[in-house]
């Protein structure tokens, strides 16, 4: 039988669930280790797709052929991790899926994802699930104003999530987030936003990448700042609870885990992502390996890289019409511009990012 643990050699076929920009950056980076990709996303000229030698093209819960998409691949991975968890526990059986299918279940429910982090001692938001108006009456009673309430599934970006503050009509609130599962939160008066991305390989070596600053517009990552400014020793605690969570997990590949950072340097988890995250796109110029090929790396079984930061970095996303000035983004040569492909600038749509790049230690803070 086969050794679980060994390499998938490259040559082999990665096949990614998903098409979109995390997905286009990882075929890239596993085409520059030999590897092959095959896509598998329900729209036919997602970003992914133009990068990779193979593409399924249907939706996400086609059982038919996603399974096809199993037999024809080596190792299954995700760029997006919503896709239903029962659809990805059939696919154990056809190749190896890493993360695995329970890694997704918890990272696919802020009520998992809290209740994890609870089990294992680490500090989040307070919060309470709720399933009905009534009970998020009790919830706000006993958690307080100002509060959030955020739909258990299916958010990103700020969207399903609504403030409640003392005024708040729960009921209309409720309305607003399309009724539950949800979470509510107790608002965190954060002094940063924080997050740590830990690569993890079967048989359990793991790697951080530095801890890094984001800085969010209207929900939206804007910019993300590598190396955040804290203390030595809270960027230890944040490393700490990403591997310790990768860890519990038994997770293989990337977990991204998002902080925020209290006035007195307390880290409470908000969220974790099971694949690369936006804050890790500093990594492609500020880092000796990137997130994507950590990725791939962790994914396939191979070493993992180097993860040391070689310049401070500034990221920044370019959103909807954004990316149109590609070539006043280019007129600084320190900027590296990154583009995804997407046709239709929407607004606040991530196009593209851009990487700044500074010596080590002289990047201008805040
Ligand atoms: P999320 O979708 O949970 O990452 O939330 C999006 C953004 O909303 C976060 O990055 C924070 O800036 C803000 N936010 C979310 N939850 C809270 C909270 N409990 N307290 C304060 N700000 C929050």
């Amino acid at each position: 039988m086969r050794n679980a643990n060994a390499p998938i050699a490259p040559g082999s076929t990665i096949g990614i669930v998903g098409g979109g920009q995390l997905g286009r950056m990882t075929a890239v980076a596993a085409a520059e280790l030999g590897y092959k990709v095959h896509i598998f996303t329900p729209e036919p000229n997602a970003p992914a797709v133009q990068v990779a030698k193979h593409a399924t093209v249907a939706p996400y819960d086609n059982q038919d052929a996603i399974e096809a998409f199993g037999r024809m691949v080596d190792v299954i991975t995700f760029e997006f991790e919503n896709v239903p968890a029962e659809t990805v526990r059939h696919l154990t059986a056809l190749a190896p899926v890493r993360p695995s299918w329970e890694c997704l279940a918890v990272c696919q429910d802020r009520i998992e994802e809290k209740s994890f982090c609870a089990e294992l001692g680490i500090e989040t938001a307070p919060w309470k699930a709720v399933g009905s108006v009534e009970e998020l009456h009790t919830a706000i009673a006993e958690i307080g104003a100002p509060a959030v309430l955020k739909t258990a599934r299916l958010g990103y970006d700020g969207k399903g999530q609504v403030r409640i503050h003392d005024d708040t009509d729960p009921a209309r609130a409720w309305d607003e987030i399309g009724g539950g599962p949800a979470v509510l939160e107790g608002f965190v008066e954060f002094e940063q936003e924080v997050s740590v991305i830990t690569a993890r390989r079967p048989g359990g070596e793991m790697a951080s990448f530095d801890v890094v600053e984001n800085r969010h517009r209207d929900g939206i990552l804007d910019v993300t700042i590598a190396p955040a400014d804290i203390p030595p020793e809270v960027a230890e605690a944040a490393r700490d609870i990403g591997q310790k969570l990768t860890e519990a997990m038994d997770l293989v590949g990337l977990l991204a885990v998002e902080m925020f950072v209290t006035k007195g340097g307390r880290l409470l988890v908000n969220e974790m992502a099971p694949r690369p995250h936006n804050s890790g796109h500093w990594t492609q110029d500020g880092c000796a390996t990137s997130q994507f090929e950590q990725f791939v790396r962790a994914v396939c079984g191979l070493p993992l890289g180097a993860t040391v930061r070689h310049s401070d970095t500034v990221m920044k996303n370019l959103l909807g019409e954004d990316a149109n000035l590609w070539e006043q983004h280019l007129s600084d040569p320190g900027n590296k511009l990154h583009l995804y492909g997407k046709d239709d600038a929407k607004p606040g749509r991530k196009m593209g990012h851009i990487n700044r790049i500074y010596a080590k230690g002289s990047q201008p803070k805040g």
